[in-house]
């Protein structure tokens, strides 16, 4: 086995000065997970502070063959910045500054380890809309987010991250630090090589610096919240709402389970004689929503709902997405282990993924919990299992071959937002045949060609 060069590393890092290194075991077993379930320990965590820094330590793992693994905030769910080879966790925590925020060119300009919701509150301050939400905002980057290519429910309306990157400095494994597409909101020159960075995992190269478009911010938020007694009913109002013209903001659903759960973590009695909610929010001007509301209401009434809750602004809304916000940890609240796929399905499909996934738990005796972006049909199916139960953790293995499978069948897509990483790698054959596989592997060789850069993925 190849010895980690931890002299020569050091040597270089004390050169610098501008990457700290953390070399106890207690710091790099911190650095070798995110919120999924695999972990590994890297030989060492390397801190940049600098794009010039990432570029270098790029050469010099590429010169000494380690692998070397970017991690963002670690709020990742598929185990994408696990260091499975151990070599460099290389952390981009510290390179956290917004560079400018420019309100006549409606851009940011950020450094990639800015917490997301961070950036999205400095640009509010000067009537500035940065739409892409994670419910992990709170806690996940941007440079995560651009890695990820990251969605959330506003994505509906808005489009996810990759529609939102004008601009990507990229440091590549050959220590080469390049500059892709710009702050222009249309650019036709070359390929569009800044997109080919978006979603890429961290496999191509690491994203130093980000410039982001910027939408003027929605003057008013307002949203409705239903309750309804079957998941049928709730995925024909999300059809009827479509039916009627609308194009909310966001429009999200959750199954009797996670309510369940819900009720259990926050003590809300909101969801009482409930089978599913809905969430549908729109946002621009106060009467245009006034207007909007009313309409969705009487289309989500048309169901028979339990119950019907209004939020007007911004603050009320906060309050009816932070119960929403709730929803996944308290799933894992149940003590049950949570195999969250974010699994996409043609919008048609949505009636049939329910039935489906209901269909499955009665046949397999296990729970599974489907909450999510029901808008652009990106669900969330939480298979929940007792690992302490062989039988349970069989069924778990089969329910998500059938789930991925049949979605797969539907014309869908293993992953809407998390990624592929670690958790959905068994099932890349799957979803890419040969042809596609091929070509992923053509350009990691050009970007990576003794593919160190997070290594063992989908790709290895
Ligand atoms: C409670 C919860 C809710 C979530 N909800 C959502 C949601 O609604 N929508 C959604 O899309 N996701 C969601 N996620 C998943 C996760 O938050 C996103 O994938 C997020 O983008 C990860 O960002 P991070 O900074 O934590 O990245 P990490 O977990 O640190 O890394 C993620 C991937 O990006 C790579 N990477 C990180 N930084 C860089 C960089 N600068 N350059 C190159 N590669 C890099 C890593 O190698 C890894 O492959 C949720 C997660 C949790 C825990």
């Amino acid at each position: 086995m190849k010895v980690f060069p931890a002299v020569a590393l050091k040597d270089w890092a004390c050169k610098r000065q501008d990457c700290d290194l953390y070399w106890s075991e207690t710091e790099r077993a911190a650095f070798g997970k995110d919120k999924w379930f695999a972990s590994a320990l890297p030989d060492v965590v390397a801190l940049p502070h600098t794009a010039e820094a990432v570029a270098a330590l790029l050469k010099f793992a590429g010169e000494n063959q380690i692998p070397i693994t970017p991690r963002g905030a670690g709020h990742g769910y598929v185990g994408g910045c696990v260091p499975v080879h151990g070599g460099i966790s290389l952390s981009l925590e510290r390179m956290n500054r917004i560079l400018e925020v420019h309100p006549e060119d409606f851009v940011v300009v950020t450094q990639p380890g800015v917490i997301t919701k961070e950036l999205q509150d400095a640009v509010a301050k000067v009537k500035r809309y940065y739409p892409p939400d994670p419910a992990s905002r709170a806690d996940c980057s941007i440079g995560g987010n651009i890695a990820t290519n990251a969605g959330g429910p506003r994505c509906l309306k808005y489009g996810v991250t990759r529609d939102y990157v004008l601009g990507l400095q990229v440091a590549l494994m050959d220590g080469t630090l390049t500059r892709l597409g710009g702050r222009g909101h249309k650019n036709k020159t070359g390929f569009e090589l800044s997109r080919l960075f978006v979603g890429s995992e961290g496999m191509l190269g690491i994203v130093t610096e980000a410039t982001l478009k910027l939408l003027p911010l929605p003057e008013w938020r307002a949203a409705l919240s239903f309750g309804y007694r079957t998941m049928e009913a709730a995925a024909r109002a999300i059809l009827a709402l479509f039916d009627a013209g609308l194009l909310p903001s966001a429009v999200e659903i959750a199954d009797a389970f996670t309510l369940q759960a819900a009720r259990k973590r926050t003590g809300t009695k909101d969801f009482d004689g409930c089978e599913a909610s809905l969430i549908v929010e729109v946002d621009g001007l106060r009467e245009v929503t006034a207007i909007e509301i009313k309409r969705i209401r009487e289309i989500g009434s048309m169901e028979d709902p339990v119950f019907i809750k209004e939020a007007d602004g911004e603050l009320a809304c906060e309050q009816v997405w932070q119960t929403r916000r709730e929803f996944s940890y308290s799933l894992r609240d149940t003590g049950l282990t949570k195999l969250n796929e974010d699994i996409v399905v043609p919008r048609s499909r949505l009636v049939d993924l329910i039935r489906f996934a209901s269909a499955l738990q009665k046949e397999l005796q296990i729970p599974i919990a489907c909450f999510g972006h029901a808008g652009d049909g990106n669900i969330h199916v939480n298979v929940m299992i007792d690992e302490n139960d062989p039988r349970q953790i069989q069924a778990g293995d089969k329910a998500l071959d059938r789930l991925f499978e049949q979605v797969i069948n539907w014309g869908g897509a293993l992953t809407g937002e998390h990624g592929v990483g670690l958790a959905k790698k068994p099932w890349w054959p799957l979803a890419a045949d040969k042809s596609v596989q091929s070509l992923h592997k053509k350009i990691k060789t050009a970007l990576d060609p003794q593919h160190l850069l997070n290594p063992g993925k989908f790709l290895d």
